[in-house]
């Protein structure tokens, strides 16, 4: 069984940063770490491992260079094999053309029996990439996996809802995007660093040239969306006090609300 599991390399903050000038975030000095809900992916591919030495697992990730410690970190842990998409031709890519290049390069990869994301990435926040991924490729997806169980060809997950939770089966071959609430990731362990720290070269980079991608459908070029302002909200401190009787009060705050367009008039 062939596990694909899509790894993003994020910077390690809550408080994004944007450069006012150049409207981007501030990468440098950041430090930056797998993507959260990321491990709880490869912790579920892992586990299926645990329990069958068939199942071969592969990280996937489209990043620059310094994208191959996340996926050194994700060989410690446990992975077979580790694949970097990175060329400059990948640069400025919205979730659009991400999912393009991913799907190109699963392409490549071959066969495969599940494709495992985070829900989201902490600093694009679209959630949008898994399932565009499934498009792409064509086969079935479950978002928001807070259960995963897997017997013969066939797949069983609690589907996180607002208000509770959805069983649902789908066979093999399919994509499915992993919450927090789906297990506790392990640590890297000590085998497998001795088996990674090794090899001299324990990721395969794969550029443009290296799959079959026009290169308008990639980066930039292929990215319909386009981050017309970023800017880091002000929080302000002013405060409007309404005083009065409470349908003074309510009605005082509709008017406020609808002046912020908060609220149709
Ligand atoms: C502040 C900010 C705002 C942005 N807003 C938008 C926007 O509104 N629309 C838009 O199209 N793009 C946006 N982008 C660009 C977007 O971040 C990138 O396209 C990114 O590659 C994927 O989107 P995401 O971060 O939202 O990931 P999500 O869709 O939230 O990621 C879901 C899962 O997909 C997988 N995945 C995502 N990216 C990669 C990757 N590079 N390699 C491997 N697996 C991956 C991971 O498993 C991840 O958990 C924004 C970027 C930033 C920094």
């Amino acid at each position: 069984m062939k596990i694909i599991v899509c790894i993003k390399q994020v910077p390690n903050t809550k408080e994004i940063r944007i450069d006012p000038e150049t409207g981007t975030m501030i990468r440098k000095g950041v430090p930056s770490i797998i993507n959260p809900d990321d491990k709880h992916a490869l912790e579920a591919a892992l586990a299926l491992k645990d329990n069958d030495d068939e199942v071969q697992v592969t990280v996937l990730s489209m990043g620059p260079m310094q994208a191959k410690e996340a996926l050194i970190e994700c060989l410690c842990m446990g992975a077979d094999e580790a694949i970097l998409l990175s060329d400059r031709a990948f640069g400025g890519a919205d979730t659009w053309a991400t999912a393009n290049t991913l799907a190109a390069a699963v392409r490549k990869i071959g066969e495969f029996d599940l494709i495992l994301c985070g829900q989201q990435a902490i600093d694009g926040d679209t959630a949008q990439v898994g399932p565009q991924l499934a498009d792409r490729l064509k086969i079935p997806q479950v978002t928001y996996a807070q259960s995963l169980t897997l017997e013969g060809k066939t797949l069983t997950m609690d589907r996180q809802m607002e208000d509770g939770w959805q069983v649902i089966k789908t066979q093999l071959p399919a994509l499915v995007t992993a919450t927090r609430k789906l297990n506790h990731p392990r640590l890297m362990n000590i085998k497998d660093i001795v088996r990674v720290t090794s090899q001299e070269n324990p990721v395969q980079v794969l550029g443009l040239a290296d799959i079959q991608i026009n290169p308008d459908e990639t980066g930039l070029k292929g990215s319909p969306t386009r981050v017309k302002r970023s800017f880091s909200p002000t929080i302000g401190s002013e405060v409007h006090m309404i005083n009065g009787s409470t349908s003074d009060i309510a009605g005082e705050l509709i008017s406020v609300l609808q002046e912020l367009l908060l609220v149709k008039k």
